[in-house]
């Protein structure tokens, strides 16, 4: 537990009202205009915003098994650097998830980096393979405690495996995150299907088949009574069908990608593999539909899909390239480029979207408290008044794909705390020692 106190003085709340923050034993002790206390150290955050740590649903760390690309820790200091207080780790690694043994693995990974909750999510089926259900209760039932389930990289595909994992997760509030993407229809896709593709001569993916498997399970979880969350909604579609569940009651939620809110797929132009990423890039159309849909509450939250890969691995031909792209250390920043500064949205709700909606969404309850006095202290400061340019080999992650290198973009996070533990000061990430 942490003996150290900090003052934030100066900043301002997300709903705009300026305050001082005391940072305590790991919590937050007060919230006051001028709050004096002689003992703690004083961080001027003047023009600066203070969110709730930001908590990511949908992160690829890599680990075990392509500790090249990335590791929990290496994957924890990215997201630090990025806001981020807590991480969901994808089940795709090398083991699969899917098994009490490999959550747990991961977990204590987590802890042992202590730079930030790391929550794995578990696989829906054995293997990824889409047939029979993994060890789900075992998982639950872990030091893990996993509560997300997802098959993400590939699509729970068969209607029947789908009824019965959406079925079994019932008994313990689970839910099932979903990669909708229908197979049949992008066998061998490799950008979205459309007047880009078509002029460079690759083969597409056509917005249907994240649409139908959408529909197929907005319908399947409202027939079971169940709960669904779709991961990285790309298309218009997508959100008109999520819209219409919604308004019928079913009790679905959704992310998007901080890259789908900005880029689109002309960038495939370039034939640079480091805009190749599933779901692919969509169109300005889809673009303009997304942050439509992120303001108005249709998609819940905002989620990285941080897909961290080696250079071979993006570094040559299109076709042969590996999907996915970085996210945590950018995320916000697009998220204020694309939703703040364009007026959509304001900051009470990039902290719903970033860090309270997602920390419900998934059962992290000492996560996306919104700085509540006694809470523990998962803190993070934004200046969005100041500006910075990627550069992808300043990156924290062990890769380097980012689409946004040499982009500047707003917003400079200045701090992250970790209950109450500082893990990125002025800009730099503070190393763990023996203490943490
Ligand atoms: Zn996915």
């Amino acid at each position: 537990m942490a003996t150290e106190r900090y003052l934030l003085k100066n900043g301002s709340l997300p709903d705009g009202s300026k305050s001082d923050v005391l940072i305590a034993d790991g919590l937050i002790k007060n919230r006051a205009v001028n709050i004096i206390d002689a003992d703690a150290m004083v961080i001027d955050v003047k023009g600066s915003i203070l969110l709730p740590g930001l908590v990511d649903l949908h992160t690829h760390l890599r680990e075990p098994g392509r500790e090249d690309a990335e590791t929990v820790l290496s994957g924890s200091r990215s997201g630090a650097k990025g806001g981020f207080t807590a991480l969901s780790a994808m089940a795709n690694t090398s083991p699969v998830a899917d098994n009490a043994g490999v959550v747990e693995q991961v977990y204590r990974l987590g802890q042992e980096a202590g730079l930030l909750d790391v929550f794995p999510i578990g696989a829906v089926t054995k293997g990824l393979e889409g047939s029979a259900l993994s060890e789900i209760g075992a998982m639950a039932e872990s030091i893990a405690r996993v509560r997300v389930f997802s098959d993400d990289g590939n699509c729970v595909f068969d209607p029947l495996v789908m009824r019965r994992a959406l079925e079994y997760i019932k008994k313990f509030d689970g839910v099932i995150a979903q990669h909708a993407q229908e197979p049949r229809l992008t066998v061998g896709s490799q950008m979205n299907e459309g007047a880009v593709s078509a002029i460079l001569g690759l083969k597409g993916w056509p917005a249907i088949a994240e649409e139908a498997i959408i529909a197929r399970d907005v319908l399947l979880v409202d027939h079971v009574k169940s709960r669904l969350h779709i991961c990285h909604v790309t298309t218009a579609g997508g959100v008109e069908i999520i819209r219409w569940a919604k308004a019928r009651g079913i009790n679905v939620s959704a992310e998007v990608t901080p890259h789908h809110l900005l880029l689109t797929d002309e960038l495939a132009r370039s034939y640079n593999p480091v805009f190749k990423v599933n779901p692919p890039l969509r169109t300005e159309k889809d673009v303009m539909a997304l942050r439509e849909a992120l303001a108005d509450g249709t998609i819940d939250i905002v989620a990285t899909d941080h897909a961290p890969h080696s250079t071979e691995s993006k570094e040559c031909e299109w076709s042969e390239a590996s999907f996915g792209m970085l996210g945590l250390e950018t995320a916000l920043s697009i998220v204020q480029k694309t939703m703040v500064d364009s007026g959509l949205m304001n900051w009470a709700q990039v902290a719903d979207r970033l860090s309270t909606a997602p920390a419900k969404i998934a059962g992290y309850v000492e996560q996306g408290r919104n700085l509540e006095i006694g809470t523990r202290a998962n803190v993070m400061i934004i200046d969005p008044g100041a500006s910075w340019t990627v550069d992808r080999d300043l990156v924290a992650s062990k890769s380097r794909n980012t689409p946004f290198h040499g982009y500047e973009l707003p917003g400079v996070i200045t701090h992250t705390f970790f209950n109450g533990v500082p893990t990125l000061m002025n800009g730099a990430l503070v190393e763990t020692g023996d203490a943490r």
